[in-house]
């Protein structure tokens, strides 16, 4: 597709590729400009991109009239004030060492949120100030789904879900479990959506999304069950002699306990629990262990926005090892891409500052993915342990019981927000850094076969400036200068490519893709020195969890609250919440502030069977107030059979209808510290005001 931007395109306009990052996924573009008339400014006039909604609204981001477009400084009586840079700077650096020299270096937390391109800056800056608190949004995205995969298949399988994503001409049969592909981060042909493949799909999703009304067979569960019927399917497949004995025998560890485990999982007790038919159970059981090689494809976070995180997500990802379906062609594929040298100083500067936030309670989770848990975040502003935050991109909005979070907000000495727009976390700051766009900033994009230097293809619109300038800058004022490569970010692209064998200068015209040679497509790589696990087999009884005296196998549990669990709390919040479905629009909480995308979504609205709004006396569009025992939030309502009776369902992101208020921040997995924002409790009720 290609939009307009605020001058007609000329044949001579300048035309250079570049990459979108309205979302993460690092699309290629096509951006023509010119200087106009009369300026020295480049001016944006066209762009070709996929067909995307997200990505059409690129030029509109760049040129909003309620984009932040200077720094600014909180003064006395709470009101913003425009400074320069420099003043800007100097603040942040000065109020940071105070609070390092009040309480240590320890009290302050760098946070990052989108986007993810200053991640490995922001850590580095981190650890050289003294703090081991680097935090960041996987703290409740990907890093449970990529704990619990090396935690089963090792280290190196940590990225499992990526390639489970893509489109493989011999997979025989898709299991999809939770991941409404059609709305999801990349909406792009690479990715298996069309039921056009003419390969048997099964949908496991608790709502009819579009995806599961294409399915062969949808397992339509009771949100928060997935470990139980990961269990049930297994049980089947055992009980029927479905199972890769060879691999098993060979590659698997633990596989008679867990035998013994899942044959309490019956197709009728699995059936009671998860509130699918037994027969279908039987039937997706298989046609999954039936038709090899066949591909689990999951979402970077559905399965593990569970109190049971880890386990559900191991019970899933332990059926690929099941029928033998492990880095095969058509199968669950070891992920295999480019290296980037790792530039934070993890290893070097992490063994002697103190702890990161988090690390007591899931030692696992900061072991293995090398950041801190920052989903006990309230509590630790609460007991006085962080008394500043620095932040890029962050929204606090992501964070369970963000009712509390906000009140434990107000009591920090010092907070730095830097964002494209004013945010509810912008609320709490003293200081405001207006960031960049994509078409404004450059980057270093190393991922898959691929790397990509994407240029800035105009500047900065006022005084924004990209994210990765600010860290060099506040670098330089904290005095770490010359642990920011003399304040060249070309030499830190350099070196981030090092293990790549490029040089920045070596790639190819701006913004197109270097190619990497990865050598051959070869299977089983395990067969070359086993699984990086204790046993070097697949761990379907973990002897990692089991030493930190956890259950090594991946035993089900209820969410924290359910009818089941908590049947006294559901006498009162009878309706199960489901939260944070995708939308092809949005992604998280960006791209609110854009007319042309809340032309096509305006407001976001909560999902109800119509019996359930019969029962209430709903129809749509309706306000709701919907309350949990930790907080409530107002909504409209979408009456349709997209979710069962006794589910209703509401998007995360927004402003105005904040469904984290609702989701209890105790709920945490044990192992990872996921929250539960797919499997909880609430009550739904009319709202007066539409009388
Ligand atoms: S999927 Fe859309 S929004 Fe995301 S990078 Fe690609 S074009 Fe941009």
């Amino acid at each position: 597709m290609k939009i307009a931007g605020t001058l007609k395109r000329k044949e001579t306009d300048d035309v250079e590729t570049s990459t979108c990052y309205m979302c993460s996924a690092n699309c290629e573009i096509h951006v023509h400009s010119r200087v106009a008339e009369g300026t020295n400014k480049k001016i944006v006039t066209e762009v070709a991109l996929p067909d995307c909604t997200r990505g059409s609204a690129m030029i509109e981001h760049r040129e909003s009239d309620v984009r932040l477009l200077n720094p600014e400084i909180r003064d006395s009586n709470g009101n913003w004030q425009a400074a320069s840079w420099d003043k800007t700077i100097r603040e942040i650096a000065t109020r940071l060492n105070a609070v390092k020299d009040k309480y240590g270096p320890q009290s302050v937390a760098f946070m990052v949120g989108y986007t993810k391109e200053p991640r490995p800056y922001l850590q580095r800056l981190a650890y050289l100030f003294g703090s081991p608190h680097y935090i960041t949004e996987s703290s409740c995205c990907f890093g449970a789904t990529r704990v619990a995969s090396a935690i089963t298949f090792g280290d190196d399988y940590g990225y499992f879900y990526q390639k489970s994503r893509m489109f493989q001409p011999e997979t025989k049969c898709r299991m999809i479990w939770s991941n409404d592909t059609e709305n999801s981060l990349l909406p792009l042909k690479k990715h298996f959506f069309f039921k056009e493949t003419d390969v048997p799909m099964i949908v496991v999703d608790p709502r009819l999304t579009s995806l599961a009304q294409k399915a062969d067979i949808h397992l339509r569960l009771r949100p928060g069950t997935d470990g139980a019927l990961a269990h049930g399917l297994a049980h089947v497949i055992l009980k029927e002699g479905l199972e890769d004995r060879d691999f098993l025998d060979k590659w698997c560890h633990g596989i008679k306990e867990y035998e013994d485990y899942v044959s309490e999982f019956s197709p009728e007790r699995t059936a009671e629990i998860t509130g699918i038919e037994k027969d279908l159970i039987i039937k997706a059981a298989r046609l999954y262990a039936g038709m090899r090689p066949a591909q689990i494809s999951f979402s970077p976070q559905a399965t593990v926005h569970h109190s049971n995180a880890c386990q559900n997500h191991r019970a899933v990802i332990l059926l690929a090892a099941l029928t033998g379906n492990i880095d095969i062609k058509g199968g669950n594929r070891k992920p295999n891409g480019v290296q980037e040298k790792d530039i934070t100083l993890h290893d070097e500067l992490l063994p002697k500052l103190s702890d990161p936030m988090g690390k007591e309670r899931f030692p696992i989770f900061i072991d293995k993915y090398h950041e801190g848990q920052s989903m006990i975040l309230s509590d630790w502003i609460e007991r006085g342990k962080i008394k500043a935050i620095f932040s890029i991109g962050a929204n606090i909005m992501m964070y369970p019981d963000y009712g509390r979070l906000r009140k434990q907000m107000e009591k920090l000495e010092f907070f730095s927000v830097c964002d494209f727009y004013d945010t509810p976390t912008r609320e709490f700051a003293d200081v405001s850094l207006p960031a960049a766009t994509h078409l404004e900033r450059e980057s270093l994009i190393i991922g898959g076969d691929k790397v990509r230097y994407r240029p800035n293809v105009i500047e900065p619109r006022g005084n924004a400036r990209a994210d990765a300038d600010i860290m060099f800058d506040l670098a330089d004022a904290l005095g770490l200068k010359d642990d920011f490569w003399g304040g060249d970010i070309k030499a830190s692209f350099d070196e981030r490519l090092e293990l790549s064998g490029y040089k920045l200068a070596d790639l190819p015209e701006k913004g197109k893709y270097a190619s990497y040679d990865l050598g051959p497509d070869q299977e089983r790589k395990y067969e070359n020195g086993g699984f990086q696990t204790a046993s070097g087999k697949v761990e379907f009884k973990s002897n990692l969890l089991e030493e930190h005296g956890y259950d090594g196998l991946p035993v089900y549990k209820e969410p924290y609250w359910s009818p089941v669990s908590t049947p006294d709390i559901a006498a009162d919040y009878p309706f199960i919440l489901t939260s944070g479905g995708r939308s092809k629009n949005y992604q998280h909480s960006q791209g609110r502030k854009l007319q042309m995308l809340r032309a096509i979504e305006p407001y976001p609205v909560m999902q109800i069977n119509p019996i359930d709004a019969k029962k209430i006396g709903v129809k749509n569009d309706d306000w709701l107030r919907v309350s949990s025992p930790v907080g409530e939030m107002e909504i409209r309502a979408l009456v349709s059979d997209i979710v069962l009776p006794g589910v209703v369902h509401a998007p995360h992101g927004w402003e105005e209808s904040p469904v984290n208020m609702l989701i209890p921040d105790k709920a945490l997995c044990d192992i990872t510290g996921f929250p539960g924002f797919k499997s909880s409790l609430c009550q739904v009720e009319k709202l007066d005001s539409n009388n």
